[in-house]
C-alpha cells in the first residue's frame, strides 16, 4: 500500500530508506539496553548531526540542510519504529521543541551560539514549560524572571522535562509581568551551569524510559538579557507557535510507532499456532487486524493533511490537533489490540509490544492532551 502518495516524493522515499537502515541497524540491536539503562548514548546526537538529521529544516548557514518539514516527517515515523519511544523522544527533542523556538524567534547571535551547537549535535537542548502546578494551563505558570540590570533574576519550578537532566540549555517559559496573564510570559535561553539552575530529580516514567526526563529548579538565577528569545512577554504565542510542529511531530510518530505495531502482530499471528493453525487464519483475528490496518490509515491520512497544509506554510491549528489527537489515540488503541493478539507473549518484555504499549500511552498527553486539542477544535469551530 503506497499510503504516502501526493505527500512524499521519490526524494523523501529516498531519505526514508537512508533512515531505515540507521535505525535497523545503529538503534534497534540496542534500544532494550537503552530502555533498562534509562537511557541512550549521548554519541548519538553527534551522529545524527554527522547524519544531517539535526538540521533538516534549518538553514545552511547554521549548519542545517533546509530541506524541509517532510524530510523531518519522514524523519519522525521512521525514528518511532525503533522499538523505544524513549530513544525516539530524547533525539527528536533535539530537533523540534529545543531547537525550533531559537530557529523561529532567535536573533543571529543566539542562533551561533545555540541553534548551529545543537544542529552538529555538540549542544543539547530542552524546552521547558511544564510546571508542578500549571501542565495544560500554560498562562498559569509561576516561574517568574525580574528584570535586575542587564539580568532576569528566575526563580521557580519545572517538571516532566525531555532531555532536561543532560541538556546543555534550557527554554524556558517565565513570567516577566505576572499581571498580565498569558500577556506576562516570555521565553528566555538558560544555561546549564547558571548559578541557582539546578536539576532536582530525573523522573521514573510507565514509558518513554530511555528518554531522561527531568524536574527542574531555579533559585535566583540570573540570566542575561540578550537571552530572551524574541519580545518580552510575547512567550506565549511562541509557545502556541511552536506547538504546531511539536503536535504534528507527535502525530507523525504515533503513524510510525503504529505501522511497526501492526507489522509486528500480523507477523506474530501468522506464526504462532492455536487450535492446529495460525492464529491469523481466525476469522476474528483477520477481521481485527483489518480493523486496525483501517484505523491506521484514517489517521495518517489525516495527519498527513494537517503536515500538507503545514509545510505549505499554512497555521493549520484545528487540523494540527485534531491529527495530533487522533493518531496518538490510534496508536493507544493499535498497541492494545496487539498486544491482545500477543496473547501472555504480548505482556512480556522480551516483545516490543510490551514497550509500544506503554510508550504509546504518553501520546494523548504530551504537547497538549486530548483534552485540550477537542478546546482547541471546539474554538476553531466557534463553539
Ligand atoms: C514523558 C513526558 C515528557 C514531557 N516532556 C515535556 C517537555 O519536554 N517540556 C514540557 O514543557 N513539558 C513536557 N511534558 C509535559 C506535558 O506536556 C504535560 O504533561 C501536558 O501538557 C499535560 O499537563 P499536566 O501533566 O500538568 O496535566 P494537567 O494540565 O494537570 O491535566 C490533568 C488532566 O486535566 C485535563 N484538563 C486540564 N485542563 C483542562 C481543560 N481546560 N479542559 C478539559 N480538561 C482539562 C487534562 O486533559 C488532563 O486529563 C512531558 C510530559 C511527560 C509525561
Amino acid at each position: 500500500m503506497n499510503s504516502g502518495f501526493g505527500v512524499f516524493q521519490e526524494e523523501h522515499e529516498a531519505f526514508r530508506r537512508t533512515v531505515k537502515q540507521v535505525v535497523d541497524r545503529e538503534l534497534k540491536p540496542f534500544v532494550r539496553a537503552w530502555e533498562e539503562a534509562e537511557e541512550f548514548p549521548l554519541a548519538l546526537y553527534r551522529r545524527f548531526a554527522e547524519l544531517g538529521f539535526l538540521g533538516l529544516k534549518y538553514p545552511e548557514a547554521y549548519g542545517g540542510t533546509d530541506a524541509g518539514y517532510l524530510y523531518e516527517a519522514v524523519l519522525h515515523e521512521e525514528l518511532a519504529k525503533c522499538g523505544s519511544g524513549g530513544v525516539a523522544a530524547g533525539l527528536a527533542a533535539q530537533f523540534t521543541i529545543g531547537t525550533g523556538p531559537i530557529h523561529l524567534f532567535g536573533t543571529d547571535a543566539q542562533k551561533r551560539a545555540f541553534l548551529a551547537p545543537a544542529i552538529a549535535g555538540q549542544k543539547i537542548g530542552a524546552f521547558g514549560v511544564t510546571e508542578p502546578d500549571a501542565g495544560s494551563d500554560v498562562a498559569g505558570l509561576r516561574t517568574t524572571a525580574r528584570r535586575e540590570g542587564d539580568y532576569y533574576v528566575v526563580n521557580g519550578a519545572k517538571t516532566y522535562i525531555t532531555n532536561g537532566v543532560r541538556c546543555d540549555y534550557v527554554i524556558l517559559a517565565v513570567k516577566t509581568a505576572p499581571e498580565k496573564g498569558h500577556k506576562g510570559v516570555s521565553l528566555l535561553i538558560v544555561e546549564k551551569g547558571t548559578q541557582g539552575f539546578t536539576v532536582a530529580k530525573k523522573l521514573k516514567k510507565l514509558g518513554w524510559r530511555a528518554s531522561d526526563t527531568a524536574e527542574l529548579h531555579f533559585e535566583d538565577c540570573r540570566v542575561p538579557v540578550t537571552n530572551l528569545l524574541g519580545d518580552e512577554n510575547n512567550g506565549f504565542f511562541q509557545i502556541m507557535g511552536n506547538f504546531a510542529w511539536e503536535r504534528l511531530s507527535l502525530a507523525l510518530g504515533a503513524v510510525g510507532a503504529a505501522e511497526d505495531i501492526l507489522e509486528q502482530a500480523m507477523r506474530f499471528t501468522r506464526e504462532r499456532q492455536a487450535f492446529g493453525q495460525a492464529v491469523a487464519k481466525f476469522q476474528v483475528v483477520r477481521h481485527r487486524l483489518a480493523e486496525m490496518a483501517t484505523d491506521l490509515e484514517c489517521a495518517r491520512q489525516l495527519t498527513y493533511h494537517a503536515l500538507k497544509l503545514h509545510a505549505a506554510g499554512e497555521y493549520a491549528l484545528a487540523q494540527t490537533a485534531m491529527a495530533k489527537k487522533v493518531a496518538t489515540e490510534m496508536c493507544c488503541r493499535l498497541a492494545d489490540q496487539a498486544l491482545q493478539l500477543h496473547g501472555g507473549a504480548g505482556y512480556m518484555q522480551e516483545f516490543d509490544i510490551e514497550r509500544h504499549w506503554r510508550d504509546a500511552r504518553l501520546g494523548p498527553i504530551g504537547g497538549g492532551t486530548s483534552e485540550i486539542m477537542n478546546e482547541i477544535i471546539a474554538k476553531q469551530l466557534g463553539l
